[in-house]
């Protein structure tokens, strides 16, 4: 069947063989053809919406190699993350999934590379191409990092979650992103420090439901180290923590988090947060009242596309044209699996 690819396994050096489609395949020999890797192993997770498989090069730098299916625009209802961002208003075809797979992955890559560029912990991003993105591998002789979900917890649970909460406030400070999947399933301990994964879904932080994730981001983790026995924050707390933009130490901060307890959570998970000045509905508008709920600098008049022209100037360079595309290759003749 010329849609397999031989690959070894790790375990047992015995050849296997991944099922891909011919698309997806080319890209692969395009990887080893440029000397970017030598040898791809078995999978390291099977997804709904990706395989992430092991990889190296002939030096035995490891690499991971995550492949996007197109089962990735039904799972997560994706076209939420994508609403009122600037570079997706003209190019997101929604009716060619190919396209449309290719985009998340380029997201990816750049999401973790921003991430790189701020010194947030995270895979390095190597290359993309179409539905395949090479990165660097989390983990030691073919065995992947542990999930925080898989982490046991001594007696230093509170450290873990301390670090996270922090790692949450830098993506959206140092990077402006808001993750937007953030959990025990997308954070890996490796070189002693939790490092983030997953990144095709996070958005700006302007996005006009930005802030929406981010609470449910910070629900998701605070809901994770509750079952660990952390001593928490409110989940208004650690989103205040989060999006604070006052100058002070990590201490005041985090003390100032401890005593956000106006609301109880499920009230702060239900209300309405406001994004642009123009919906704050009190009595004036308020740029310092602004700022403080959501942690996004009230400049007079920011207009949301505006600040999206900016970056998706600073990514033009990557953007290729659709039409351009020279590596298309004849239809696939309809046997994906
Ligand atoms: P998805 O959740 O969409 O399937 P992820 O990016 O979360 O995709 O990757 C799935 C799993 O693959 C992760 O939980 C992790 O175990 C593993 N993985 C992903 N990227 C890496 C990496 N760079 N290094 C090591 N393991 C990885
Ligand atoms: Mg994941």
């Amino acid at each position: 069947d010329a849609n397999r690819m031989r690959i070894k396994d790790k375990s047992d050096r015995a050849t296997v063989e991944l099922v891909l489609d011919n698309r997806t395949r080319l890209f692969l020999y395009s990887f080893i053809n440029s000397g970017k890797i030598s040898e791809i192993f078995g999978c390291v997770s099977a997804g709904k919406e990706a395989n992430v498989y092991y990889a190296t090069d002939t030096s035995m730098n490891e690499f991971a190699i995550k492949i996007y299916k197109t089962s990735i625009l039904i799972f997560k209802d994706r076209n939420r993350y994508v609403e009122g961002e600037f570079r997706f208003r003209k190019g997101y075809s929604k009716h060619n999934p190919r396209k449309m797979v290719r985009m998340w992955a380029e997201k990816e890559m750049r999401n973790l590379r921003r991430l790189r560029l701020a010194g947030i912990p995270c895979p390095e991003p190597i290359a993309v191409k179409q539905n395949v993105l090479l990165m660097s591998f989390l983990g030691k002789d073919g065995v992947p990092a542990p999930r925080l979900k898989d982490v046991v917890f001594e007696t230093n649970t509170n450290d873990f979650y301390v670090e996270t909460v922090k790692l949450m406030r830098d993506i959206y400070h140092k990077c402006h992103l808001v993750h937007s999947d953030f959990s025990e399933y997308n954070l890996l301990y490796y070189n002693d420090q939790i490092q983030v994964i997953d990144v095709s879904q996070s958005v700006e932080h302007d996005h006009p439901q930005a802030l929406y994730f981010l609470r449910r981001d910070c629900a998701n983790i605070n809901d994770f180290f509750k079952k660990n026995g952390a001593t928490l924050l409110t989940v208004q707390g650690m989103f205040n923590y989060i999006t604070d933009l006052t100058d002070m130490t990590h201490e005041e901060r985090w003390e100032k988090a401890k005593n956000t307890e106006e609301i109880s959570d499920e009230v702060f998970k239900e209300i309405y947060i406001p994004r642009t000045l123009q919906e704050i509905d009190f009595d004036q508008k308020n740029p310092e009242l602004f700022e403080k709920l959501t942690g996004v600098k009230a400049d007079s008049d920011t207009d949301e596309s505006d600040s999206s022209d900016e970056d998706s100037q600073e990514e033009g360079e990557e953007e290729e044209n659709e039409e351009e595309e020279n590596e298309e290759e004849p239809e696939e003749s309809g046997q994906k699996k």
